[in-house]
């Protein structure tokens, strides 16, 4: 959190480099490219650029196509991109902006023009991460919240579809949580929401998504994972829950397992079965694990 901004500077002449990185190395940490090639590398790789310094007349690929190609990637979209550039004719600031670009340095550069536009641009983009954070976490458990799961939970229904690839979910939905509140109060019950978050959390791969869905229920979505894997990992979650022993309370939770179809389209339908499962689960006496089976209803 408090690691310095990166800046990702890229010019051809390595003395406009030297005098860009020099002039702004002591507030951020500073990646450099020669060349739009490596400009790409570097810009997609950890740490990603909050912000982008961009030459436009360069060989081999000019900074346009650069900044075409880095706005067709996902993962560098988003990155704000300043163009620092030899041309300064009006009509190529227009262009320059029209691209998308959030501004336009023209050389020979000011040095206090440049600290000061670099610092806007990247507090403008703290500013942005931080409310896009707020906007998909939820802020009991830092999990991330139903909305953002909605989103990515749809996307992953039509990649898997697409790409024949298994996707699972787990919904998880603490037992008695009632109880728990109004025998301890609801700030113990909320630390137990937190600890029963960070064992989601701390069993979600990279690839998976942990969410809080509703009070005290959770949502696993688990990429390339079928049933069978998912029943394990949801045994294994419910065991750690049972063994936890928050604020020294035995503290269980039920769980529901489905695995997305053939013939299905949308994700709430995966969700759906999921907590028919979740249900069966709670019916049966709760602290279990089942798996929805179409032929079992
Ligand atoms: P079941 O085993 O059937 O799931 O029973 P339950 O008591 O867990 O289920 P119910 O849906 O009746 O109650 C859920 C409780 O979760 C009620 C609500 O007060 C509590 N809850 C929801 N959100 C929060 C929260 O943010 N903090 C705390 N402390 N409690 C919450
Ligand atoms: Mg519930
Ligand atoms: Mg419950």
């Amino acid at each position: 959190m408090n690691t310095k901004a990166v800046v990702l500077i890229v010019d051809d002449v390595s003395t406009n480099v030297q005098t860009l990185a020099l002039l702004l190395k002591e507030e951020y940490d500073i990646k450099v490219a020669t060349g739009g090639a490596r400009a790409l590398e570097l810009a997609s790789q950890d740490p990603i650029p909050d912000l982008i310094l961009l030459d436009v007349q360069m060989p081999e690929i000019n900074g346009y196509d650069v900044f075409k190609l880095l706005k067709e990637e996902s993962i560098t979209a988003k990155i704000p991109i300043i163009f620092i550039t030899g041309k300064d004719a009006i009509e190529d600031e227009e262009y320059g902006l029209e691209l998308g670009a959030v501004d336009y340095i023209a050389k020979p550069i000011r040095p206090s023009i440049v600290k000061a536009r670099v610092k806007t641009h990247i507090t403008l983009k703290q500013q942005h991460d931080q409310l896009i954070g707020m906007a998909t976490h939820d802020q009991l458990t830092g999990l991330y919240n139903r909305h953002f799961l909605s989103d990515v939970l749809g996307k992953k229904v039509s990649e898997s579809k697409r790409h024949n690839h298994a996707l699972s979910v787990i919904i998880v939905d603490i037992d008695h949580f009632k109880n728990v509140n109004d025998t301890f109060g609801h700030l113990t019950g909320d630390i137990i929401l937190k600890a029963v978050a960070k064992i989601m959390e701390n069993s979600a791969r990279k690839e998976d998504v942990a969410a809080r869905f509703g009070g005290e229920e959770f949502i696993m979505v688990l990429d390339s994972c079928t049933a069978e894997d998912a029943l394990v990992k949801a045994e294994k979650l419910r065991s750690e829950i049972e063994a936890l022993h928050p604020e020294g309370i035995l503290v269980t939770a039920s769980f529901g397992v489905a695995q997305l179809q053939q013939d299905m389209q949308r994700y709430e339908d995966l969700l759906k079965n999921a907590d028919t499962a979740l249900y069966i689960a709670k019916e049966e006496g709760r602290n279990r694990v089942v798996l929805y089976e179409k032929k079992a209803l």
